[in-house]
């Protein structure tokens, strides 16, 4: 007999051992699962709860031992900031089932189990053999309600403080030109020069200031709306006028096209009946977001032409904005709608802006359900296009009618009002 005794004793330590070492494995998995803050939860391909670690625990209200077993529709009960359950296109839990990449969601709120909606931060990871059959989905999820807090915070703090600047710069402004104007003062002409530096860098800060008060408003969901159906090539070419304005005083040349060639008789236009292309939106929003596409043109075109153009089909208005300016490198390309995001080169370092503007562009179109994305080739011109959902001319007429029930409800009421008084 050796050492370790019989043949049997020879297998059983390493066995053992194994054994031991898978206990301990686990082990360790469990401590860390125990120890994280994220809740972490494993979902069976037929949907059950296969496991819940305790930080799930204390973010959903349900005990690991209730929750295990059950399908995670009665656990993770997903709305949006109205409360609104979500629907099943937008369900990240229903959308990993169906797909092999993972899904991250941080706008969702969970509703507890005791009816409680907390704001979370979600990501599923599909777990997936060689032949691509879906194991599980783990599921790691946080609590955000701090950070959402600090981030309002923050927010609040730039919109009041904005506001309040907002007030004495236009004062300075006022002053400025007020200084400036000959008729109602004096001065030689090298203070004129300086005053009318301070002027534009006062012109400058003011839209700074707007364009902050702006868009903290987009990114906390108060900035005001009041969307009614718009026909777009009417509303284009009402603000056509003033564009063009814009583009001939820096002598670029301004287009304008409506449709596609095909769609527009030019030489009989009274014989063809134009596609009518509704959509709902704020004229007030989408004007801001034209004129600042518009301009931006402008701003950075030095010669040729800025053209505004509209197309669409059955589901989708277009509007785009052209130019013949410097192009935008493909590295900047997908930076441009970020908050604060100037393409640093020599062109805009000299022209002035605050990086805002596309930003908020792209939250206002957002607003309506559209898509806001630019395509351009350096030395070439840049492209700007907005996609908004198209809406038929009888939902328009239906929406028109609404309106118009509400404004004379609205007008009652005031007269009402007025009489009481
Ligand atoms: P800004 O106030 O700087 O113009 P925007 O958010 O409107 O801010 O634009 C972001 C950046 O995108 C600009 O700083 C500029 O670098 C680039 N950009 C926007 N429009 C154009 C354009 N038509 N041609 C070239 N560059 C552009």
């Amino acid at each position: 007999m050796g050492w370790f005794g019989g043949g049997k004793d020879k297998t059983a330590a390493p066995k053992a051992a194994l054994a031991a070492d898978l206990q301990d494995e686990k082990q360790r998995s469990q401590i860390i699962l125990n120890a994280i803050d994220d809740g972490v939860t494993l979902i069976a391909p037929d949907g059950t709860i296969q496991m819940f670690n305790p930080a799930a625990v204390a973010i959903t209200g349900w005990p690991a031992e209730e929750a295990t077993g059950l399908q995670w529709q009665n656990v993770f009960k997903l709305v949006n900031e109205k409360n609104e359950e979500y629907p099943d296109q937008k369900n990240p839990f229903i959308q990993v089932f169906n797909s092999p990449e993972p899904f991250r969601d941080n706008d969702a709120f969970l509703s507890t189990r005791g009816n409680k909606q907390i704001p979370i931060s979600l990501s599923l990871t599909p777990l997936t053999d060689p032949q691509g059959n879906h194991t599980a989905v783990v599921a790691i999820f946080r609590d955000v309600t701090k950070e959402r807090q600090e981030e309002k915070q923050r927010a609040d703090f730039i919109s009041t403080a904005s506001h309040e600047m907002r007030t004495p710069v236009a004062a300075i402004e006022g002053y400025l030109a007020l200084a400036m104007n000959n008729k109602v003062a004096t001065i030689d002409s090298r203070a004129m020069s300086y005053l009318e530096k301070a002027h534009t860098s006062t012109q400058h800060l003011g839209r700074l200031f707007q364009d902050l008060l702006t868009s903290a408003k987009a990114e906390d969901g108060r900035l005001t709306s009041h969307p009614v159906a718009v026909e777009i090539g009417a509303f284009l070419e009402s603000l056509a006028g003033d564009l063009k304005f814009s583009a001939e005083k820096k002598g670029l040349q301004m287009e304008f096209v409506l449709g596609s060639s095909d769609t527009i008789d030019a030489t009989n236009t009274r014989n063809v009946v134009k596609p009518l292309y509704y959509t709902k939106v704020d004229p007030d929003r989408l004007r801001e977001v034209v004129t600042n596409i518009f301009d931006n043109g402008v701003k950075y075109t030095d010669t040729g032409k800025v053209t505004l153009g509209m197309t669409g089909d059955d589901k989708v208005v277009q509007i785009y904005v052209k130019d013949t300016g410097p192009g935008i490198p493909a590295e900047d390309i997908g930076h441009l709608f970020q908050k604060f995001y100037r393409v640093d080169n020599s062109a805009t370092r000299t022209i002035g802006g605050t990086g805002l503007g596309l930003f908020i562009c792209r939250k206002i179109v957002e607003l309506y359900g559209g898509r806001i994305w630019a395509e351009s080739e350096v030395g070439k011109g840049s492209s700007f296009f907005i996609n908004l959902p198209r809406i038929t001319t009888a939902q328009a007429q239906e929406l028109q009618k609404q309106e118009s029930a509400q404004t004379s409800v609205e007008s009652l009421q005031a007269a009402a009002a007025s009489v009481v008084q």
